[in-house]
């Protein structure tokens, strides 16, 4: 599909078309990493909506396998000749000295048919040595990092005891800008107490930070995580339906700046069993699919209503 024609999207496997000629894909590993917001550094109760296995995969080992082990083991499921990015996705995988940080990372990169890597954290857990780090990797590698922010709106982040604000997050993409390094910021749509409106204003927000992607979730409430409790105490609500999140979807795409990529348009659990609401899940094939047909039946693409301009954050 053409860009700024009904229906389109940033897809990243565009991105990865246009850059490299060809798909990548993405192989999740468990580094070991924990997390400040749980181990008393910031928090010890976590984000009220997280249960890690649920989202990411947990061996619940003490040790677990080796990154070289676990790249074998993702790539056995694809075809031969594919190429991959190692996404270091379990907890705050740039929370740990940066000695720990280059071995793993190394080690990742080691592998013929690993082309880059993808690293989820925290934005207060990068300072300038470990972006310095990933500078290095990023002068020879193709290297994202993904910093969760779910909203702009601090009183959110506040409820959802995500232990750090908007600021913070605008710091840090101040602070990887300008380094090769691809950002990307995570959102979640529906976060107790965020109207429609409150969550097109972090979409405008973030047009203006310099990220390149984006991922966008639906909030899904986890059995025996803090949210369950608020939620069956009916402190707040879920989408209803599919197309009730979508609709809200469509209309942040519309307002999304058309140079950041969309890494995903909703989450999915590892398990149905862990998941209490809502009743509803979707394949990402599926959600792709309806989003497109939602956009052409709005005549529109993403970036139509878009209000500020994305500033080029990489200098290639
Ligand atoms: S920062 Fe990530 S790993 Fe830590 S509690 Fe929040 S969602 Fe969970």
């Amino acid at each position: 599909m053409e860009r700024f024609e009904p229906g389109w999207y940033y897809r990243l496997s565009q991105f990865f078309r246009e850059k490299f000629g060809h798909p990548l894909y993405k192989i999740p590993l468990e580094a070991g990493f924990s997390c400040p917001n749980r181990d008393g550094t910031i928090g010890r109760h976590g984000c009220s909506y997280c249960y890690n296995p649920s989202f990411s995969f947990v061996s619940g080992k003490e040790k677990p396998l080796s990154i070289t082990e676990q790249l074998r083991r993702g790539k056995k499921k694809g075809a031969p000749g594919r190429r991959y990015l190692a996404y270091f996705q379990t907890y705050s995988n740039t929370y740990a000295p940066v000695e720990q940080l280059e071995r793993l990372y190394s080690e990742a990169l080691q592998d013929p048919d690993v082309v880059g890597l993808s690293i989820s954290t925290r934005p207060d857990c990068v300072n300038r040595q470990v972006l310095e780090l990933l500078e290095g990797y990023a002068r020879k590698y193709h290297v994202w990092l993904e910093y969760g922010l779910q909203s702009s709106h601090n009183t959110t982040l506040e409820r959802i005891n995500r232990g750090h604000t908007f600021q913070q997050f605008q710091e840090a993409v101040r602070m990887t800008r300008g380094r090769h390094i691809y950002i990307c910021a995570h959102l979640i749509l529906g976060l107790p107490g965020e109207s429609p409106e409150m969550m097109l204003q972090t979409v405008d927000r973030i047009n203006g930070c310099g990220i390149d992607g984006v991922k966008f979730h639906q909030l899904q409430v986890i059995k025996g995580t803090p949210l369950a409790q608020q939620y069956e105490e009916g402190q707040f609500d879920v989408f209803a339906s599919p197309e009730e999140y979508l609709s809200l979807l469509c209309d942040c795409l519309e307002r999304l700046d058309p140079g950041i990529t969309v890494h995903r348009l909703a989450g999915r659990v590892t398990s149905r069993e862990l998941l209490l609401a809502p009743a509803w899940e979707e394949s990402s094939a599926e959600t792709a699919r309806k989003v497109e047909a939602e956009l052409i039946r709005r005549s529109s693409w993403q970036g139509r209503l878009a209000r500020k301009r994305n500033r080029k954050n990489f200098s290639e």
